[in-house]
C-alpha cells in the first residue's frame, strides 16, 4: 500500500544528486528566486527564501518519490519519466506522475543501435534478436508498436558493450552525441524517443498550502524560461530611420520608442526573443540605429 505521507506545509522537490541533470536543476531553480541551507549529509536542504526544500536522490527514484507523496516535484529526464511511467500502465497500476514542464536543457534521445557491419533495413530486421537495454518498457512497447517479437534483455548500465560481449544483438540507449556509439563499433538506426529534462509532479492536485506554492514556482519557471534566451535590446535612432528598422527586429515584442528631449531622436527598446547576434547589431547600425546596447534578461512576470 502507498504510504500516507504526513501532511506538509513545505514544498519538496527532488532533483539528481549528481550527474548530468544536478547542477542545471539547481541553477535553473536558484534563478526562480530559490536558495538553500546545505545539510552536513547533502542529501536534504532547506529552503531559506521560500519554504521549498530540496532532496538530492538518483534519478531514477525521482517518479517514485513523487508516486508515493515523499517528494511534490523533481526535475528529471523525460527518459527515466516516460519509462517508468510506462511501466505502470504496462502493469495496470495507474498513473501517478506527469510532465509539468519541458526546461530545454539535458537534451538527449532514446535510439536503436546496431553493429556498425549491419545493413539496416528496418525494424522487421530486429525478429527473434536480442536487444539490450536499461528501458525495458518504452523498447518493448516501441516493439510492438512495429510489430516484431524480439527477446528484451535488461542491463543497468554499460549497455553498449553488450554487443561485443556476447549478451545481445542490439541495443537500444540513450543517446546525444552519439560517439559513446561509436567507440563500441555501433551505429544508431532509428529514434524512439527524443527526451529533455523535465519538471515533473504529481497527476493528482497538491493540498492548498504547497499547491499555491507550485502555482508560484510555475509562474517563475515560466518567466525564466521564457526568456533565457531573450535579449533586451536599446539603441536610438533619428525617427525617419524607423520604418527600415522595425523589419530587422522580427521577433521583438512591440519596442516602446520613446522620444529623446528636444531633438528629431528616439530612444528604442526591444525585448528579442531570438538570438541578437554581431550581425543583427551591424545591420540595425547600418540601418540608422545608434549607441546599440545588448541586456540580458534574467526574469519576466507576465
Ligand atoms: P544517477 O546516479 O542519478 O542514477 P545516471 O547515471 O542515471 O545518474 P546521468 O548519466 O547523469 O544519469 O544522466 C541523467 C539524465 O541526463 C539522463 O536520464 C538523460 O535524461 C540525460 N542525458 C543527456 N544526455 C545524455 C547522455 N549522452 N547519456 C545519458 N544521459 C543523458
Ligand atoms: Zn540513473
Amino acid at each position: 500500500m502507498t504510504p500516507v505521507p504526513p501532511a506538509r506545509d513545505r514544498l519538496r522537490i527532488a532533483i539528481q544528486k549528481s550527474g548530468r541533470l544536478a547542477d542545471p536543476a539547481r541553477a535553473l531553480l536558484a534563478s526562480c528566486g530559490l536558495s538553500w541551507r546545505e545539510s552536513r549529509d547533502r542529501l536534504f536542504c532547506y529552503g531559506e527564501t521560500l519554504p521549498v526544500d530540496l532532496l538530492l536522490v538518483r534519478d531514477d527514484d525521482i517518479p517514485g518519490l513523487i508516486a508515493d507523496g515523499v517528494c511534490d516535484l523533481g526535475v528529471v529526464g523525460r527518459n527515466v519519466l516516460a519509462e517508468q511511467g510506462a511501466d505502470r500502465a504496462a502493469n495496470d497500476r495507474p498513473a501517478a506522475f506527469r510532465e509539468w514542464r519541458s526546461l530545454g536543457f539535458g537534451s538527449c534521445r532514446l535510439a536503436l543501435a546496431v553493429p556498425e557491419g549491419w545493413a539496416w533495413q528496418g525494424p522487421a530486421q530486429l525478429a527473434g534478436m536480442r536487444i539490450a537495454t536499461s528501458y525495458p518498457a518504452l523498447l518493448s512497447r516501441w516493439l510492438a508498436e512495429q510489430g516484431v517479437a524480439a527477446e528484451v534483455v535488461l542491463l543497468s548500465g554499460s549497455v553498449e558493450i553488450a554487443p561485443r560481449l556476447g549478451q545481445a544483438d542490439a541495443v537500444c540507449d540513450i543517446v546525444s552525441s552519439g560517439a559513446t556509439l561509436a567507440a563500441n563499433q555501433l551505429k544508431p538506426v532509428a529514434t524512439m524517443f527524443e527526451s529533455e529534462a523535465v519538471l515533473a509532479g504529481p497527476v493528482a492536485e497538491l493540498d492548498a498550502v504547497r499547491g499555491e506554492l507550485a502555482a508560484l514556482l510555475l509562474r517563475r519557471l515560466d518567466g525564466v524560461l521564457r526568456m533565457r534566451h531573450s535579449k533586451l535590446l536599446l539603441f536610438q535612432a533619428p525617427r525617419a530611420v524607423l520604418p527600415s528598422l522595425l523589419p530587422l527586429l522580427p521577433d521583438a515584442e512591440a519596442p516602446t520608442v520613446m522620444q529623446v528631449d528636444g531633438a528629431d531622436e528616439l530612444a528604442l527598446q526591444a525585448l528579442c526573443h531570438g538570438a541578437v547576434t554581431w550581425q543583427r547589431l551591424e545591420e540595425l547600425k547600418r540601418a540608422g540605429a545608434r549607441g546599440l546596447m545588448v541586456l540580458p534578461v534574467e526574469g519576466m512576470l507576465a
